[in-house]
């Protein structure tokens, strides 16, 4: 039985179906938030036995495949989606018939790094120096430009560090602009970072945004080993890197979660790095350590509810398990204030999130003095 919608159509209330294109692990942790709140979620995801499938019922099909999306659009109230290298093209045509938030617009700008930091600059926001590079005359230019050492990095496609050359004085030009196998890139000045920090704001219908606390990122080969909440820098760092997150979800006009990933340099400047308009690995300790989650938060401003109070009860230090760390599972278990979070993946290979575990400390003392 669905519950009245409301008058205000922006509003889907519990007992809707959420339609969640992607079957990760942010699908599922956000398939069960929906449930906490009442609401089923359907997903649309291209492999069998994806971690969302096993906690909500999944259309199994290509994200090229426009017929299975329109069936599967046909069954829900609202799309959204917990993965940006989803076809931009698919959901735009998917939004013609259906709700889609955030906007497809969103997907088409956080996906291509060019567009992004394009996006940021035309709002004032800083980046890393860049260049957009098609060709290797463009990239012997750019190094012209902006020197090295330096890094380029495919425009489309890249995460976790894959497609990614860093260019150093001994670097060969053709060798690194061969790695690239002829997509499109950025080309961007290397920063010499002090911390890396995240936030992430929420956004809902009626333009009301929040942001969970910034955070600090430590990565090891590229991927995301540890998140730090919060981050140890000052009151005004944490209140500007709010505000640009807030900023750019309203000039995005978004409907939903925005992280956004910045460099802070020795010399105290904030860089944007990159986006993304979902929930995001560095936002998992707020499960634990808030008495709104990201997945919750991500729901209520999908939905149109009133967003929820973002206020970091403990401080938390969460570290991904990867590949084999996943065994450590039960040790997890036997410590005092540490929540273990597993996504039901079956085989463990290398570089891949299996799960998370959040420790908990009291508030003000992050434990960054133990790690
Ligand atoms: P990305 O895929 O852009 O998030 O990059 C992955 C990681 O590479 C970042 O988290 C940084 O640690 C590093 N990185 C990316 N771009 C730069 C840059 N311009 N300067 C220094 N480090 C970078």
């Amino acid at each position: 039985m669905k519950l009245p919608m409301s008058v205000d159509r922006s509003v889907i209330a519990p007992g809707a179906t959420i339609g969640i294109i992607g079957g990760g692990q942010l699908g599922r942790m956000t398939a069960m938030a929906a449930a906490r709140l009442g609401y089923r979620s359907h997903i649309f995801c291209p492999e069998e036995d994806c971690p969302a499938s096993q906690v909500a019922p999944t259309t199994t099909a290509a994200y090229e495949d426009q017929a299975a999306l329109t069936k599967f659009a046909g069954q829900v109230d609202v799309v959204t989606f917990e993965f940006e290298n989803i076809p931009a093209e698919s959901v735009r045509i998917l939004s013609q018939t259906a709700m889609v938030r955030p906007n497809w617009h969103v997907l088409e700008t956080a996906q291509d790094r060019v567009l992004e930091k394009s996006f940021f600059n035309s709002i004032d926001v800083a980046t890393a120096n860049w260049r957009p590079v098609r060709d290797l005359p463009d990239l012997v230019r750019a190094v012209g430009d902006l020197g090295r050492p330096s890094i380029l990095k495919t425009a489309r496609f890249g995460y976790d560090g894959k497609g990614q050359v860093r260019i150093d004085t001994a670097t060969a030009l053709e060798e690194a602009w061969a790695e690239m196998r002829g997509a499109p890139a950025i080309f961007e000045s290397f920063v010499d970072f002090e911390r890396e920090v995240s936030v992430i704001v929420a956004r809902g219908p009626d333009g009301k945004a929040l942001c969970f606390d910034v955070v600090e990122n430590r990565h090891r080969h590229h991927i995301l080993h540890q998140t730090i909440a919060p981050a140890t820098i000052s009151a005004a760092q944490a209140s500007q890197a709010e505000a640009i997150a807030v900023q750019a979800a309203e000039k995005l006009d978004l409907i939903g979660l925005l992280a956004v990933e910045l460099f802070v340099t020795r010399d105290g400047r904030l860089l944007v790095n990159e986006m993304a308009p979902r929930p995001h690995n560095s936002g998992h300790w707020t499960i634990d350590a808030c008495s709104t989650s990201q997945f919750e938060q991500f729901v209520r401003a999908v939905c149109g509810l009133p967003l929820g109070n973002t206020t970091r009860h403990s401080d938390a230090v969460m570290t991904n398990l990867i590949g084999d760390d996943v065994n450590q599972w039960s040790d997890a278990l036997r410590q005092p204030q540490t929540c273990l979070h597993l996504y039901g993946k079956t085989e463990a290979r290398p570089g891949r999130k299996m799960g998370h575990v959040t420790r908990l400390f009291p508030f003000g003392r992050n434990g960054q003095s133990k790690n």
